[in-house]
């Protein structure tokens, strides 16, 4: 099963992702994850993604389509994978195309989780993550048990640095731009499904299960 997972930043990609990889025992990746690992690492790839991403910008197609191609040729991919995050631009989907028909493999499910813009300011500022697990949280609407304490690992939550309200809306004004042609690709294409993401994380979870198992 080879999904994608398509919303603008903070439509809840990484806490759906979360589960559905859980549920239905898929790779996930996620190139914001990838940037920032490569971030902490310090290696080339890091110091060039961050100068974007401090900036709220897209990394640029070369390098992103670059490290998923090979990502995607790694062998716990074969059998599937949930990619959150990529395709961001025409440009990227069309490479994804062509990965795919090179290794005979096809996109089974685009799901795109639609959330109007002034939640997701919301969304974004109230966002908590936890280092060692990646687990999402949110202060108001998914808040851990004590405050600023992971569930699993009771270690500080951290928030994101491209979460300041500035760098929010040049986030948000870029995707809102990228995303209609992508919306648009995919629809011609017939493969996208469209999710109601303002609704509980639970709700969304069981409308995109649905999708995954053909039943919607
Ligand atoms: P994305 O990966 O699309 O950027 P996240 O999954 O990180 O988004 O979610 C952004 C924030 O919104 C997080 O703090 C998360 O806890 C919260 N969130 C995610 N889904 C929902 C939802 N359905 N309702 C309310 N808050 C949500
Ligand atoms: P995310 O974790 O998905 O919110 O992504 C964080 C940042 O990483 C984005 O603001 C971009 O700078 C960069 N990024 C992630 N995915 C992509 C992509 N597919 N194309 C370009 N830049 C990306």
């Amino acid at each position: 099963m080879n999904i994608v997972f398509m919303g603008l930043p903070g439509a809840g990609k990484g806490t759906q992702a979360e589960k559905i990889v859980e549920a239905f025992q898929l790779p996930h990746i996620s190139t914001g994850d990838m940037f920032r690992s490569a971030i902490s690492e310090g290696t080339p790839l890091g110091i060039e993604a961050k100068s974007y991403m401090d900036r709220g910008e897209l990394v640029p197609d070369e390098v992103t389509i670059g490290i998923v191609n090979e990502r995607l040729a790694k062998e716990d991919c074969k059998e599937g994978f949930l990619l959150d995050g990529f395709p961001r631009t025409v440009a990227q989907a069309e490479a994804l195309e062509n990965i795919m028909a090179l290794s005979e493999r096809k996109i089974d499910h685009v799901v795109y989780i639609h959330v109007d813009r002034e939640l997701l300011i919301e969304r974004l500022g109230g966002r908590w993550l936890s280092k060692s697990t990646g687990k999402i949280y949110h202060a108001k609407f998914n808040p851990p048990k004590v405050e600023g304490k992971c569930d699993i690992t009771g270690e500080d939550l951290y928030q994101r640095p491209d979460d300041n309200p500035e760098t929010v809306a040049k986030r948000l004004d870029v995707n809102i731009k990228e995303q209609q042609p992508l919306l648009d690709f995919y629809e011609q294409r017939g493969y996208l499904r469209t999710v109601n993401g303002d609704q509980d994380i639970n709700k969304v979870f069981e409308d995109i299960s649905n999708i995954v198992r053909g039943q919607l």
